[in-house]
């Protein structure tokens, strides 16, 4: 059995038991897949888009994703969805700067980029 530190309340526990202090599940940090929102199709405008990020960023660290892979779409001639990639990559690099994490755009679709939390 591995020990690991709750991501509540950094108290040390079991990973598979629940944190004696909160009750969380004490799982390896990072040991989930990408968590993947989209933030392009659904005719958000930069607001909404950034308020997917923030939750999509909360719900990958609590789930203990290891990074947010946000698909903005691929942007060009028509403008708004340009405009909704720009906007979403300069809030992930801020984020990324924040969390000390990092940007990486998604080798696999060039309509999204991915917040690595390691
Ligand atoms: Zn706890």
């Amino acid at each position: 059995m591995d020990e690991v530190e709750c991501h509540n309340c950094g108290v040390p526990g079991m990973i598979g038991k629940n944190c004696f202090k909160c009750g969380a599940k004490l799982q390896r940090r990072f040991s989930q897949p990408l968590l993947v929102i989209d933030v392009a199709h659904s005719g958000e405008d930069r607001v909404v888009a950034a308020r997917k990020v923030a939750t999509g960023i909360e719900a990958a660290l609590n789930g203990s994703h290891r990074g947010l892979k946000v698909i903005h779409g691929r942007g060009g001639k028509t403008g708004r969805p340009g405009v909704i990639k720009n906007h979403v990559v300069g809030l992930l690099r801020r984020e990324a700067k924040r969390l000390e994490a990092r940007v990486a755009a998604d080798r696999n679709n060039p309509g999204a980029h991915i917040l690595y939390f390691e």
